[in-house]
């Protein structure tokens, strides 16, 4: 099993990160990618990255949320290069948060779509509120050959064919087996086995108790709930693909 989205350079890890890396393993993860959401964050992945070279996938990604500084996409690409097994992202459109240059923060998204696109590179992308924004810039700009990912898909299920024909993968989280998220379910289930993967987004986004087995005394979300969330959602969900999807979208490489 893969978690194809986390943030385990996250500091509510500090401290207990070897610990749950070893739990994570334990419970039947393979492999995870690791999303760095600012410069800051881009050398602790590297530092993840280099101690554990066989489990964990880094991923460079200059976050919607985050500030955008001077030099934010030298130094990315001063990542990608070091690490030829690199992934972009965390990266996207969020219109939610209203205080954000949106104009600004699509041009920040658009040089990330092109570096994936040139280098044909996993992409991890957020989308929360923007999904016509979204929807525009993939349909009227050159994509990486090998598609992207929609981490934590939260669009409406009218998208998932539009989406689907522009190459997206579509990432499930254990979040979306709360009772009420019942609509994201119904939007899943239109997309297609070859195209879902699995994710956690830990230390965010909580699963219910009934996919939870591991948990944290800082509250966090503990990634080795991964193998719980699955077995809930190939309750209603073909998960068979997911493992050999995770292998074509960031294993294979050019
Ligand atoms: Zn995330």
């Amino acid at each position: 099993m893969y978690d194809s989205h986390n943030h385990l350079q996250d500091n509510r890890f500090d401290g207990i990160r070897d610990k749950v890396i070893e739990e994570m393993r334990a419970s039947g993860i393979i492999k995870c990618v690791i999303n760095g959401t600012c410069p800051d964050d881009w050398k602790k992945v590297t530092a993840l990255a280099h101690q554990y070279p066989d489990f964990i996938i880094p991923s460079f990604g200059l976050h919607p949320w985050r500030e955008i500084t001077h030099d934010w996409e030298q130094k990315i690409i001063h990542w990608l290069n070091l690490f030829p097994n690199a992934c972009i992202g965390e990266c996207g459109i969020d219109h939610r948060i209203k205080k954000y240059d949106i104009e600004l923060q699509q041009q920040v998204f658009l040089a990330q779509l092109r570096l994936a696109t040139e280098r044909n590179l996993p992409l991890s992308i957020h989308c929360v509120n923007g999904w016509g924004c979204l929807v525009e810039l993939m349909e009227s700009n050159p994509l990486p050959a090998r598609g992207f990912l929609l981490h934590c898909y939260g669009g409406s299920k009218e998208l998932v064919p539009r989406l689907k024909k522009l190459g997206a993968y579509f990432s499930f989280n254990g979040y979306f087996l709360h009772e009420k998220k019942h609509k994201i379910r119904e939007a899943f289930a239109s997309v297609p086995p070859e195209r879902l993967l699995l994710e956690t987004d830990a230390p965010n986004m909580y699963p219910p108790t009934k996919a939870t087995s591991y948990y944290l005394v800082n509250g966090a979300s503990h990634p080795a709930n991964l193998p719980a969330v699955h077995r809930q959602v190939s309750k209603f969900l073909d998960t068979k693909k997911t493992s050999e999807n995770f292998h074509t979208f960031f294993l294979q490489r050019d």
